[in-house]
C-alpha cells in the first residue's frame, strides 16, 4: 500500500467546522419510521461520545438500526428526537441547507460502491470534489490523481467501474470519501461485497487515512477479520447500544 497524500493544504471556508476534540456526541437519541399506525421506532437512547482521531466499529444483527444511526450521523436524514451533535454543531431538527454543509466535513463509503458507470475512475472522485467550492480546477486534478494513487489506482485512472474488480471499485469508493479531507469518515459494511484480502486491503487504506490526517472513523461491518483496526468496539442489537469496549 502507498502513502495517502498530506492533508490539503488549501484555502479553507466557512464550510470547514473548527477542530472540537469530540468529533460525535449523541444524547438520548431517538427515530422513528413511518408515522400514525404505522409509526415505529428503531433507535432507543443512544448515548455515545466519539473522539477526534478514533477508529470505531460498529457491528449488530441486521435489522438492529446500525445504517440508520450511520445515515443520521452523515447528515443523509435528521434527527428527531434526543441531541447528536457533529463537530460541534447540533443536528436535531436540522434543515437541509444545513445538513448539505455538515456533510462537506463527511465522507461516507457505503456497502455496494455506488460509482457512476458513465464516468472513470478519476471523474467520480472528481464529483464529490465539485460539491465543494474551495478547490480550483487546477488543485481538483491534482487532489483526485494523489488520491487515486494513495488508493493504489495510479495505473486506473481512465477505467470505467465495469473495467475493475469490486476491490478496485471500493477503493475508488474510498477515495472519493476521502479526497475532499473529511473529518468524519462513516462506512457501511465497506468490506461486504469483497473477498477476505481485498477487504482487507481496503480496511487498512481507511484506517491508514485516519492516523495520518487525524480522521475519525465509524465503520459498521459483519465482518469478524477486520475487528483488530478498532479503537473501540460497539455493539447494537434491537435499536440500543448495547456494549462499548475499549480494544
Ligand atoms: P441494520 O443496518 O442494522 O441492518 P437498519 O438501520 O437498516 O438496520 O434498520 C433498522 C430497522 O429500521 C429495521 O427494522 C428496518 O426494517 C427499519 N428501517 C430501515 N430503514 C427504513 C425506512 N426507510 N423506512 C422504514 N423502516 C426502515
Ligand atoms: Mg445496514
Amino acid at each position: 500500500m502507498q502513502n495517502l497524500p498530506a492533508q490539503s493544504t488549501g484555502p479553507s471556508t466557512g464550510s470547514t467546522v473548527s477542530l472540537v476534540n469530540s468529533a460525535i456526541e449523541i444524547h438520548e437519541l431517538n427515530h422513528y419510521f413511518g408515522h400514525g399506525n404505522l409509526k415505529k421506532q428503531v433507535l432507543y437512547s443512544i448515548n455515545l461520545s466519539i473522539q477526534a482521531g478514533e477508529i470505531v466499529l460498529l457491528t449488530g444483527p441486521s435489522g438492529s438500526g446500525k445504517t440508520t444511526l450511520l445515515t443520521l450521523l452523515g447528515g443523509l436524514r435528521s434527527a428527531q428526537e434526543g441531541s447528536l451533535k457533529l463537530l460541534g454543531r447540533e443536528m436535531r431538527g436540522a434543515n437541509t441547507k444545513e445538513l448539505l454543509k455538515i456533510r462537506c466535513n463527511i465522507g461516507y463509503i457505503f456497502q455496494a460502491h455506488n460509482l457512476l458507470s458513465f464516468l472513470t475512475a478519476r471523474q467520480n472522485v472528481r464529483l464529490s470534489l465539485e460539491l465543494h467550492d474551495r478547490y480550483t480546477d487546477a488543485e481538483c486534478d491534482r487532489l483526485v490523481d494523489e488520491m487515486l494513487v494513495a488508493v493504489g489506482l495510479g495505473d486506473r485512472l481512465n477505467y470505467y467501474p465495469e473495467e475493475l474488480s469490486g476491490g478496485q471499485k471500493q477503493r475508488v469508493a474510498i477515495a472519493r470519501a476521502l479526497v475532499s479531507s473529511p473529518q468524519i469518515i462513516l462506512a457501511d459494511e465497506p468490506t461486504a461485497a469483497l473477498d477476505k484480502k481485498s477487504g482487507r486491503d481496503v480496511v487498512e487504506i481507511i484506517q491508514q487515512l485516519a492516523k495520518e490526517r487525524h480522521c475519525t472513523i465509524l465503520l459498521v461491518t459483519h465482518d469478524n477479520r477486520i475487528l483488530d483496526i478498532a479503537d473501540r468496539l460497539l455493539y447494537m442489537e434491537d435499536g440500543r447500544l448495547v456494549s462499548d469496549r475499549s480494544e
